[in-house]
């Protein structure tokens, strides 16, 4: 990627700015958009106590406790399933509400020099099942024989899910005017939109949508208990995604700007689900929040992945949910809400969201409202304020930190919602674009991933070296925006089944980017056979992914074969290179990235990074010799470079979600490009604050960090 200044950040981020900081600063719209990018934020969760079911909620210590954490945001929920305002909106209030608490949350902020950020549910399930309130079945979502359609959301009780073409679309539009216009927030915050939570993908049958079909299809909403024509499931999916959800978004976000014009983020948790339509909406918004991940890489990945949109980024640090529940009989009764029950674990989140240059938000206030000490007495509350102290401290060197990746990994957002080849596994795909990164940071190479449907040939055009692991789906513009990419002198690695269909999973009768790959395939189908090995001249084998795309080579090279220990077989090419203009593609006829994630092979690790390695070698910025759990992550700016260290070596083993506790790693061997031209002036660590013994060898400073618990930085500040 070239660099990209902070400025053309925000201007991506559609932020219109005064000429100088001075100037900036002095305005308090310039203020909050400065702020936003390194918020720490104090999430007051709204679907468990102190809120829900029963409201126990006070304000002076919610205050406190935000104050105490040294968080400078702070998240007032407006609504959850009730209202917590006196609001007009036609929003059901819940039952206790006395007086007017966000009012009064605000004023204290206001006094604590807290910036606030409304927290608008838009058409999140709400209307509880065993509610009297009339208007709900109206509002809700319904199959075809006229049944309301139910979620479970946090165990409570059952919701009815509500429908945006509905009058529910008015309440919630209302609800959010209210919010804006009748208090001072500086941020405001949806989650949604939603059609539905645990129905997402039933289609809506009620009178609203079937009258809305009708009026711009001319026939009925098609029924899922009959077979869906592909064609008709492209235009509902299409129409529900874009004419109803995201065009609510957009009307919701006009009417902000039109009428006081706060920054606007929203909830993309479900980024990379399957046919989630608030994964298109990110060109709408200025911002948005990942919730937690489960685990650090995937965390580091997905900040990159929205840092790639131009937006600003936040994530949570903590969770509500991500703790091993499997002996409960209903998983979504979950665990504790108020009580707090992490530890370490939010020392390395926080690590990773400050290593990946983002806004934090901890979850949440419920965890110490009810506790009989101050957050402090805890360990929980303790390791959040490090993070937010770590953070405040460091965030000038930060802020001016940018990624320096060398490749860009495409992410198929196209494949998640629409490929359904027979052997594809869809909770199996990440694997392949995780592998992918993973494969490049363990051979010392930054990625950055990005989302098919934003590519462009500026944006391939920022990567020395594009890796497309097992991206089925892929339209003809993105075919030729590849080919262009290759022919100016790009690198492609592509696997597996890339470019077999098209955007909406449609099978080609060849790759899409056949001439590119020098190869065809013999089935668009791939088999699985056990015990299968590439055979490369020169090299030991290596095992090869079970499952692999038989092909035959046309004008490619062919760099290895599969062998069929069991058969006795050669089962005919496995990769082959070809030279295409003045650059360059690699075809790997298998997933071998989804391999490497799940078995973390060393000579997989060794042999693939021998193939682009040759590709990146002359522009990698750092070398980190493997060390099982620890993550490197590169970040510089002019003249200061940041080699973070974050190091996931505890005891989470085969229980996902289990609490975690770490172990140090001694002596860490680093070796860090100095740019040409430029001299160290010195050289230190981050997190211990003190100067670190280096050399400099032909180019390249060595360095060894002691000891690394959780996350450590290599810092170098260049003259
Ligand atoms: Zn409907």
């Amino acid at each position: 990627m070239t660099e990209i200044s902070r400025r053309e950040l925000l201007k991506q981020a559609g932020f219109v700015l005064a000429s100088s900081a001075v100037a900036r600063a002095q305005t308090p719209a310039g203020q909050t958009r400065d702020w936003i990018y390194g918020a720490r934020t104090l999430i007051a969760e709204a679907y468990n106590p102190p809120f829900y079911p029963s409201l126990d909620y006070e304000p002076e210590k919610a205050v406190r406790i935000a104050g105490s954490l040294n968080a400078d945001g702070f998240r007032y929920p407006a609504a959850s399933y009730y209202a917590y305002f006196p609001t007009k909106s036609g929003y059901p209030i819940h039952p206790e509400l006395k007086g007017d608490p966000m009012r009064r949350t605000l004023e204290l902020c206001r006094e604590a020099g807290i910036k606030t950020v409304a927290y608008v549910p838009l058409n999140h399930p709400f209307m509880e099942v065993t509610s009297s309130d009339a208007r709900f079945a109206g509002w809700s979502k319904k199959f075809g024989d006229g049944t309301p359609m139910t979620t479970a959301h946090y165990g409570f009780v059952r919701y009815y899910e509500g429908c945006l073409n509905s009058p529910v679309r008015e309440v919630v539009r209302k609800l959010v005017r209210e919010v804006l216009v009748e208090y001072p927030f500086d941020v405001m915050y949806f989650d949604g939109p939603y059609q539905g939570m645990q129905n997402a993908r039933s289609y809506c049958h009620c009178e609203h949508c079937e009258t809305a079909y009708e009026k711009r299809f001319g026939k009925p909403v098609p029924s899922q208990e009959e077979k869906v024509s592909h064609a008709d499931e492209i235009q509902y999916t299409n129409w529900m995604a874009n004419d109803v959800v995201i065009a609510f978004l957009r009307e919701i976000r006009q009417m902000i700007r039109a009428t006081r014009d706060v920054p606007v983020l929203y909830n993309d948790t479900s980024l990379l689900s399957k046919r989630e339509w608030r994964n298109r909406a990110i060109p709408v918004v200025d911002g948005f929040m990942f919730e937690a991940a489960e685990t650090p890489e995937e965390k580091l990945f997905n900040m990159q992945l929205g840092q790639s949109t131009g937006k600003v980024i936040w994530t949570y640090v903590g969770t509500h949910t991500q703790y091993n529940r499997e002996h409960l009989k209903e998983e979504r009764v979950r665990g504790w809400f108020s009580y707090p029950v992490e530890s370490e674990e939010l020392l390395l989140d926080g690590a990773t969201a400050m290593a990946a240059g983002v806004g934090m938000v901890y979850w949440g206030l419920p965890r110490f409202f009810y506790q009989p000490r101050d957050p402090l007495a805890y360990d929980s509350g303790r390791y959040v304020k490090e993070v937010f102290d770590f953070q405040q401290k460091q965030w000038p060197l930060l802020r001016t930190l940018k990624p320096q990746p060398q490749a860009g990994i495409i992410v198929g957002d196209q494949t998640i919602d629409w490929y359904a080849g027979k052997t594809f596994v869809a909770k199996g795909y990440e694997n392949a674009y995780h592998g992918a990164y993973q494969f490049l940071k363990a051979n010392s190479y930054e990625a950055m991933p990005f989302l098919d449907w934003q590519m462009t040939p500026e944006l391939l055009g920022r990567f020395p070296m594009i890796y497309a692991p097992n991206l089925a789906c892929l339209s003809n513009a993105q075919c030729e925006m590849l080919r262009n990419y290759v022919s100016k002198g790009g690198r492609l690695l592509a696997t597996h089944l890339t470019s077999v269909a098209d955007e909406y999973g449609r099978v080609r009768k060849s790759f899409g980017l056949a001439d590119l790959f020098g190869a065809e395939y013999l089935e668009p189908e791939p088999v699985e056979i056990p015990d299968l090995y590439l055979k490369a001249d020169g090299a030991d084998e290596i095992p090869q992914d079970p499952q692999i795309m038989r092909i035959r080579a046309t004008t490619g090279e062919v760099l290895a074969r599969t062998l069929d220990r069991g058969h006795r077989r050669d089962l005919g090419p496995a990769i082959v290179r070809q030279r295409v203009g003045s650059g360059e593609v690699v075809y790997i006829g298998s997933s071998l990235e989804s391999v490497y994630e799940e078995t973390r092979m060393k000579p997989l690790r060794e042999w693939l990074g021998s193939l682009f390695s040759p590709w990146l070698a002359s522009r990698q910025s750092y070398q980190v010799p493997f060390v099982p759990g620890v993550i490197p992550h590169f970040v510089a700016s002019r003249d200061t470079l940041v080699l973070h260290l974050l190091a996931d070596t505890g005891n989470k083993n085969k229980h996902l979600r289990a609490r975690e506790e770490y172990v140090a790693v001694a002596d860490v061997r680093a070796r860090i490009r100095i740019p040409e031209s430029r001299k160290v002036k010195s050289v230190s660590l981050l997190r211990a604050g003190q100067t670190l013994a280096s050399e400099i060898r032909q180019g390249w400073l060595e360095v060894t960090v002691p000891r690394v618990y959780i996350h450590e930085a290599v810092r170098v500040d260049l003259v």
